[in-house]
């Protein structure tokens, strides 16, 4: 009854307890993946005391960070992001004895919980490999659906040793977007089946793509594969001149039979071989750095805005007469923005 009782009294106070700095500091250097997963969790988290512990860590870690080859990868859902992510990720692995972190940012994962589950049973060899390390992220609640501290992640990882960071996303939102300016070099899988409207490739994503694969290339389907490549080399060129006149390498792969993974490497090696050579690599590292406080200046603002507007009597009475359509949404944003002007 005695050790019950001193359980019960005590369990909550060991729930409330946080990890330090230091302690998570040092874990993450010693490359503990408990410690760095927790790490990653206090970054996400809205716990003031956790953002706080998670400020003062990245800090400590900015020094130790940025020696990765980060590389993006997206594709519409199904295209077989994951299984692509398992057999590359093996090949640099085995062929480079590096260790390699996977970051996946899933917009559904809000949704379907079950889908980042599922990313890790897709990536069977990865998800038992000692130099990896998987973490996917619920974006779902966050704007647009781009996981917010992905940035950061990467941040953490590169402390931890992590030489390759892979960033998976889904093509279809604004995550590729935030993912192609966190990353140096921004890989799309793409289908031969289906034309770039029905497989709900934009335009703009393909504009953004430093290499362009098209997967599945397996089977019956490597001949119709081997055509899709050829269009899009055909089309790429019309598209807007991407970064200094480089034109982005259009290949065929199959995950499943491991065809032209090596390939995929060796052009995403020498996209950013080229981007070094040209002194291209640091600037968009840092021209990505001030894209990233510039978002992070917009949506501190724009939280303390909302945050203040919520409390206005004012505004409450304007979001009633747009509901009741007593007034026209001009009308509201004029009236918003002197509310505003007196805040
Ligand atoms: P994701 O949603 O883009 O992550 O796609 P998945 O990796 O989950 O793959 C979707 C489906 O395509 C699954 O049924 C996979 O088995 C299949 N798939 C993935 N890669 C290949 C491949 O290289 N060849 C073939 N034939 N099927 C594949």
């Amino acid at each position: 009854m005695f050790l019950l009782n001193i359980y019960l009294h005590a369990k909550p106070i060991i729930k409330t307890l946080n990890y330090t700095v230091d302690v998570l500091f040092h874990g993450i250097r010693e490359g503990n993946i408990t410690l760095l997963s927790k790490a990653i969790t206090y970054l996400e988290s809205r716990n003031a005391e956790k953002q706080a512990i998670a400020a003062e860590l990245l800090d400590k870690c900015l020094p130790c960070a940025g020696n990765s080859i980060r590389i993006g990868i997206t594709g519409v859902p199904g295209v077989g992001k994951s299984t692509f992510i398992d057999a590359f990720g093996k090949y640099i692995v085995e062929h480079t004895g590096k260790r390699i972190a996977v970051l996946a940012i899933d917009p559904s994962s809000k949704l379907s919980k079950g889908s980042i589950l599922g990313d890790k049973t897709r990536m069977e060899y990865l998800s038992v490999h000692r130099n990896v390390f998987i973490r996917p992220s619920a974006s779902g609640d966050t704007l647009g659906g781009i996981a917010l501290r992905t940035k950061e992640t990467i941040v953490l990882c590169e402390s931890a040793g992590y030489e390759y960071i892979l960033v998976e996303t889904v093509g279809v939102g604004q995550s590729e977007t935030a993912v192609s300016n966190m990353t140096d070099c921004f890989l799309l899988l793409m289908l031969s089946g289906a034309g770039d409207e029905l497989q709900g490739v934009k335009r703009g994503i393909m504009e953004m793509a430093d290499v362009i694969y098209i997967t599945k290339a397996d089977g019956e389907n490597k001949e119709k594969a081997k055509q899709r490549a050829q269009e899009i080399r055909s089309i790429i060129h019309f598209l807007p001149q991407h970064q200094q006149g480089y034109i982005p390498q259009v290949n065929i792969c199959s995950a499943y039979d491991s065809f032209n993974i090596h390939q995929v490497y060796s052009d995403c090696m020498q996209f950013i071989h080229q981007q070094k050579m040209k002194s291209l690599f640091d600037a968009k590292r840092r021209q990505q750095d001030t894209q990233w406080m510039q978002n992070a200046i917009e949506e501190t603002c724009l939280n303390e805005i909302i945050k203040k507007l919520q409390h206005n009597e004012m505004f409450q009475q304007l979001q009633t007469k747009v509901r009741n359509n007593e007034i026209s949404i001009f009308t509201a944003q004029k009236a918003i923005a002197e509310i505003l002007n007196k805040l």
